[in-house]
């Protein structure tokens, strides 16, 4: 660990996960409990602010000594050993001073010294192999909490100036996290630990938030309000950026400035290869906050509405009414684009619709997609009327995701006709020709396509899924990251065989998960065969200019070379060579 006063520049490396780069001083939330408010404070304030810590701890003390006592009087001696304990860790000299050390030399104000102190003292217990000390941090955890809430107590409390603008370093983040940063002055974020495909990397490249994961930095160790880089396009956190760097990045920012005002000039154009071949460019959302970013990008409609993330302010899915409201929204302003709703697929690293009682130990192959809604068919058909009933107001399909063979292909069309017909017997309008497709996400799925394609209306392939199954690697683990390649010949061979499948019985096949907005790799999914790529709304305006500089013989010819590969590596570097021809000024 670096000394608190060290100011040389530090690089530390982790995967790219969200490109773009943001300037400005770190703000380190570790795991835990939750993190208050940072800002710089004058040296002028220093005493006041380390009074305010001792007053906090005091008050803490005497609320717990009562509690102490109230208990003794209802259970006698017994129990009240556990305030002992913690009154001690208030008692605890080394954290006292190093809190005090903390504002005065890094001039933090009082509650993020103790803050940071506390996880550091709590990271170092969490790697203590003794179960009884690890379990100990639940109590510190919570006397910390308790003296983070006494620094309100007296209403003495220096608001922060205007709001800063910050580097989020975390230990990990969940999807709910990254979706509340637009609104919380986050310009970018580390973590230690996540991956490309994780939701949380995907929200962040829908809201455009730099992102670097996977970090080779304990986190812990950072210091609060560091001045820093974050290169999320080469998977940078740079320390103390010297002059140097700062200019270098300041110069690096306007050039991609640039290409993006270029970009969104060609905004409305139609995405169409030199040699005539259209491809529909469409988004994926997961709120419906993005509806402006999906109009700015020029996104042809919707490919996938992620509607598990309706999840996140509640336990439950909201009912008919509340679902119809929302997809009636969106069905609208996207009108007259086509809008794919997906049904709910809650579960592996996404929320729950419910918590199981029992862990799953291995929650991507459990708990998840369509196995939850074909277990819960009240919930389900609630779904279903919903998006129905948002049929009549635009053009909107419906999508099921997680299907793994036709038996589940038929239940969900068997629930889909019994609410048309009960809509019908109510008198609610909707389309009755409302498109039914399926997510090709699961391997079973992809090599039975010939079975399931007679079946619904599309396919849209879910790679971030397919890849994870296809080479058992978890998407979300950063050690087996290096396993996860969109490249490898078996997942290009899944994919090549779902879209002949579906050339046969004249249905269509598009791609809806990360590797879609992969530019690096439009010309080999183009090559394939996919005529329909769902990314996210900040990469339209790239992936339409890629499709706009390519030619499809050219990326056909190059696909049948690459299905002969033997590499992952031979077949990205195929895709990337027409890549490089064809549009260099877009790579990063
Ligand atoms: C996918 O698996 O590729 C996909 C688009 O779905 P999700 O990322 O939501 O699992
Ligand atoms: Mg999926």
């Amino acid at each position: 660990m670096r000394g608190i006063d060290d100011v040389r520049e530090t690089i530390h490396e982790g995967i790219p996960a969200s490109p773009g780069i943001a300037i400005a001083p770190v703000q380190v939330v570790a795991r835990g409990f939750s993190p208050p408010e940072v800002y710089e404070i004058q040296e002028s304030e220093v005493a006041h602010e380390s009074e305010r810590f001792l007053q906090s701890l005091e008050v803490t003390k005497r609320q717990l000594i009562e509690l102490q006592s109230r208990l003794e009087d209802l259970s006698g001696d017994n129990e009240s050993g556990i305030f002992e304990a913690h009154i001690m860790i208030l008692e605890d000299r080394s954290v006292v001073d190093r809190v005090i050390l903390a504002i005065e030399r890094r001039l933090q104000n009082a509650e993020y010294a103790f803050y940071a102190v506390m996880q550091n003292f709590l990271e170092a217990m969490r790697r203590i192999q003794d179960p009884y000390l690890r379990e100990r941090t639940a109590d510190i955890e919570d006397v910390a909490q308790r003296v983070l809430r006494n620094f309100n107590i007296d209403g003495d409390v220096r608001q922060p100036g205007a709001p800063e603008y910050h580097v989020l370093v975390a230990y990990d983040l969940a999807p709910t996290e990254t979706a509340s940063m637009q609104r919380r002055h986050v310009t970018g974020f580390a973590t230690e630990q996540g991956s490309v495909n994780s939701h949380t990397a995907i929200l962040a490249r829908a809201f455009g938030i730099p992102a670097v994961v996977g970090l080779n930095a304990a986190v812990i160790d950072i210091i609060a309000l560091t001045p820093s880089i974050l290169d999320g396009y080469a998977g940078k956190l740079i320390l103390h950026p010297s002059p140097e760097t700062l200019a270098r990045y300041r110069t690096l920012m306007l050039a991609k400035e640039k290409v993006r005002s270029s970009l969104d000039a060609m905004r409305g154009a139609a995405t169409e290869t030199v040699d005539g071949r259209p491809l529909t460019v469409s988004a994926n959302i997961e709120l419906i906050d993005e509806l402006p970013l999906v109009k700015r990008s020029g996104a042809k409609g919707i490919g996938l509405y992620r509607t598990e993330f309706l999840l996140l302010n509640s336990e439950e899915m909201p009912n008919e009414s509340r679902q119809a409201e929302v997809y009636s929204r969106v069905s609208r302003e996207m009108a007259p684009h086509s809008v794919i709703i997906r049904t709910l697929d809650a579960g592996g690293d996404k929320l729950p619709v419910e918590p199981l009682t029992d862990i799953e130990p291995n929650p991507f192959l459990g708990w998840r997609g369509i196995r939850v809604s074909l277990a819960r068919p009240a919930m389900f058909r609630e779904q279903i009327r919903a998006i129905l009933r948002a049929s009549s107001l635009g053009k909107v399909a419906v999508m099921f995701p997680m299907i793994s063979g036709l038996s589940e292909v038929l239940r969900c069309k068997e629930i889909v006709r019994r609410c048309m017909d009960e809509l019908d017997s109510e008198g609610v309008p909707f389309d009755h020709d409302l498109p039914v497709g399926i997510m090709v996400e699961v391997p079973a799925a992809a090599l039975c396509a010939d079975l399931l394609a007679p079946e619904v209306d599309f396919f849209s392939i879910g790679t971030n899924d397919l890849i994870q199954y296809t080479v058992a690697a978890d998407r979300v683990n950063p050690h087996v990251a290096d396993l996860y390649r969109p490249t490898h010949p078996a997942v290009i061979r899944l994919i090549k065989h779902t879209i002949d499948a579906a050339n046969h019985n004249g249905i269509w096949t598009g791609i809806c998960g990360e590797m879609a907005g992969d530019i690096r790799l439009t010309p080999l999914l183009l090559g394939l065969g996919v005529e329909e790529l769902s990314v996210g709304p900040q990469q339209v305006p790239r992936v339409g200019h890629a499709i706009r500089s390519l030619s499809h013989a050219e990326c056909a010819a190059m696909a049948d070379e690459a299905l002969r590969h033997h590499r992952s590596q031979g077949v990205l570097d195929l895709s990337l060579s027409l890549a490089r021809k064809h549009y260099p000024e877009l790579l990063d």
